[in-house]
This record gives C-alpha cells, structure tokens and sequence, in this order.
C-alpha cells in the first residue's frame, strides 16, 4: 500500500492536491483537519477545546489527533492513502512510523512564498459537501456560478479558522516545525521537493512524475 503525505504550509494547496491524487488514483483522503471540525461540531467539551485550538492556530493536542487517525486509518479500504495536514511535527511522525506497516510512503515537501500562500489564502472558499476548494480571487479557481460548488450545488463557505490572524499564526507554527520534519524524512530517502509556487496543474504534474517514476529513487 502507499501512503502520501504532504508537508506545506497552509494554504498551499495541499487539499485540492490531495483531490487530484484521490481522482487520479483512487486512493482514500484522510484530513487531520476535517476529522478535527467533524469532531468540532459535536456537543461535547472537547468539541469545544478543539474548536478553540484551530481557531487560534495552534495544534491540537497530539494524543487526541492520534486517536482519530488510528480508527481513520483501520479503516482503508484503497490501494492508498493520502494523509493530509498529518504530520504536523517530529513527534507526530515517529508515531506514524510504528502505525504503518508495509506502507511505501512519499513526503511532498510544497515548497511555497509566504506571499503566495497569503494571496491563495485570502480568497479561500470550500464546498462543506464535497470538500472542494475554490478561490474567489483567483481566475481559474473561481466556481463557475458565485458562491456554489461547481460539483454538487452546495453552498461555499469560508473556513471558520480562516482569518489573517489565525493564517499568520498557523504559518508561524508550520515554519517553526517544518525544519524537522524534512531532516527526518529526507534522512529516510522518501523526501520529494515540490515547487508549490506554480499553478495547481503543474504543482500535480510534479506528483505525478514522481508518483509514476521519474524522479523516483
Ligand atoms: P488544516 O485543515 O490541516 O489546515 O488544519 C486546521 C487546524 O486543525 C490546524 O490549525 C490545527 O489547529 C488542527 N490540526 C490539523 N491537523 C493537526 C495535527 N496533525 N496535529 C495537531 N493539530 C492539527
């Protein structure tokens, strides 16, 4: 089985990547950040912890994310996965490690400007249905009709945790994490460097060649 992770910054594009791969190859998306607002609505008090947390940018507690994904993961079904906004940091990734068994794993590092992802950032808007992302300032990635979803009609709605506020916060924890992240995983040969700063196509067109060979090895 593989296993696909991505290492960005927010508002990289990690989740429309992640749809790209989904589409292409069938493969299972699993976003740390969807289970958390899934668990966010329930009205419970750590429905409440979590939703202070990811509106003020910083991480949930790991033991409650690993709780999660473990049951998420038992349940894959696909010939893969792609683990999206997980891991987060270096602890993270060396209890993944003694979670996947048999698994080959490709890290995409989506190297992107903080500029860039500010702008990609500000215009923001996703399909609560589908999970598509769109951008409303951004030609190409506008929905064809204002404000619904070009796959299934829904509503489009700004993230609750998408504000400048929270985004310079959340850059500031990727930054201060990434570091690690990539030594460990550039150490383990499974490390691959993505221009994120090109449009959603090429950025994909980079997976792919890895995901189909070139590159690979
Ligand atoms: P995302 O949708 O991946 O951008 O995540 C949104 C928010 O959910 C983050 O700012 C964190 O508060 C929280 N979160 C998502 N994934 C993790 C993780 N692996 N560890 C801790 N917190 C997370």
């Amino acid at each position: 089985m593989r296993g696909i992770i991505f290492v960005a910054p927010p508002a990289a594009g990690k989740g429309t990547q992640a749809k790209f791969v989904c589409e292409k190859y069938g493969y299972e998306h699993i976003s740390t950040g969807d289970l958390l607002r899934k668990s966010a609505s329930e009205e419970t008090l750590e429905a409440l912890y979590i939703k202070e947390k990811m509106n003020s940018g910083e991480l949930v507690d790991d033991s409650l994310i690993i709780d999660l994904l473990k049951n998420r993961l038992d349940d894959i079904k696909s010939e893969g996965f792609i683990l999206d906004g997980f891991p987060r940091n270096l602890y993270q990734a060396e209890l993944l490690e003694q979670m996947l068994d048999n698994i080959k794993l490709y890290v995409f590092y989506i190297d992107v400007d903080f500029n860039v992802v500010m702008k990609r950032f500000t215009g923001r808007i996703s399909c609560p249905t589908c999970g598509r992302v769109y951008n409303s300032l951004i030609d190409g990635l506008k929905p064809k009709q204002q404000n619904i979803c070009d796959s299934c009609g829904s509503n489009l709605v700004v993230r609750s945790d998408d504000n400048e506020q929270t985004f310079t916060r959340r850059y500031e924890v990727y930054s201060n994490e990434t570091e690690a992240l990539i030594n460990y995983y550039s150490d383990k040969k499974v490390l691959y460097h993505i221009n994120g700063n090109l449009d959603e196509k090429s950025i994909f067109k980079q997976i792919v060649n890895v995901l189909e060979g070139e590159n690979n090895g």
